[in-house]
């Protein structure tokens, strides 16, 4: 056998370890019961009769994007469950169910541009990036939005473009969107998003007071709006700009 360099075995060793920490068997079975857990959620939470989500699509990007990695890491265990967890600063990321029902019901086409208002955690945004071409999303609490940022750029996502501000005002540089997702709640529906909506484009929104909100899809068709209820939800309340202008 011919000399081996000093070199050559150093990097032997660290691609040994790095192999060694990749393989060791409590990343492997972390990661296993993260992908069991997940497909549990699609069957019991999302396809099964009573909650009746169909689009494949939407269901691929659920089954996709990892949750657990959107979550504190105190709650990994508990991503896949059916209710909402706090993600820290008083918000929430949502249920699974709602993510999936609103995700569907904004019809996501591979060359949409899409807004969110609320990124919270960015797992909204996740799911959305992997549907359709760019996704623009606002979180008013600025620590949120840096974190969300930072956790779409570490998986990969280059198609969401994260901004820190009162998402009530929408995003007029960007506009016009084919849909806009609100996943928090305001009074009205904001008149700057219905402005920068396209024709013919989508709008899901939870309207109301906390206790009394219900979750509306609006169309915007030959310049008019029109929304129907199709769910009664419960979300955060929009904060900032003239959302909460009433009750100040
Ligand atoms: N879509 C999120 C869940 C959002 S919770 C997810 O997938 O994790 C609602 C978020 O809306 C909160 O983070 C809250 O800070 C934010 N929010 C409230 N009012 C807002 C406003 N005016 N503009 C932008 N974000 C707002």
């Amino acid at each position: 056998m011919g000399k081996v360099s000093p070199g050559t075995v150093a990097v032997l060793w660290s691609s040994l370890l790095v192999s060694a920490c990749y393989f060791a068997p409590e990343f492997r079975v972390a990661e296993a019961n993260f992908t069991a857990a997940c497909q549990r959620m699609v069957r019991q939470q999302l396809t099964a009769p009573d909650r009746g989500i169909t689009n494949v699509q939407v269901l691929a990007a659920m089954y996709k994007v990892p949750r657990h990695e959107f979550v504190p890491p105190a709650l990994r265990a508990q991503a896949y469950e059916d209710h909402p967890l706090p993600i820290g600063y008083e918000q929430t990321i949502s249920q699974p169910f709602i993510v999936a029902f609103m995700t569907e019901k904004l019809e996501p086409k591979r060359t949409d541009k899409v807004l969110e208002i609320g990124t919270g955690s960015g797992y909204q945004a996740a799911v959305l990036a992997e549907l359709v071409g760019e996704v623009f999303t606002i979180e008013i609490v600025e620590p949120l939005a840096h974190r969300a940022a930072a956790d779409l750029k570490r998986l990969g996502y280059t198609n969401v473009r994260v901004r820190a501000g009162d998402g009530y005002k929408g995003w007029p540089e960007a506009a016009p969107f084919d849909a806009v997702i609100v996943t928090c709640a305001p009074e009205q529906v904001p008149q700057p998003l219905v402005d920068q909506l396209k024709d013919g484009g989508r709008m899901i929104i939870p309207v109301g007071p906390v206790g009394d909100q219900k979750l509306y899809v609006l169309r915007k068709q030959g310049g008019k709006a029109e929304q129907r209820a199709v769910l009664p939800v419960r979300f955060v309340p929009m904060t900032g700009g003239k959302s909460s202008a009433t009750k100040r």
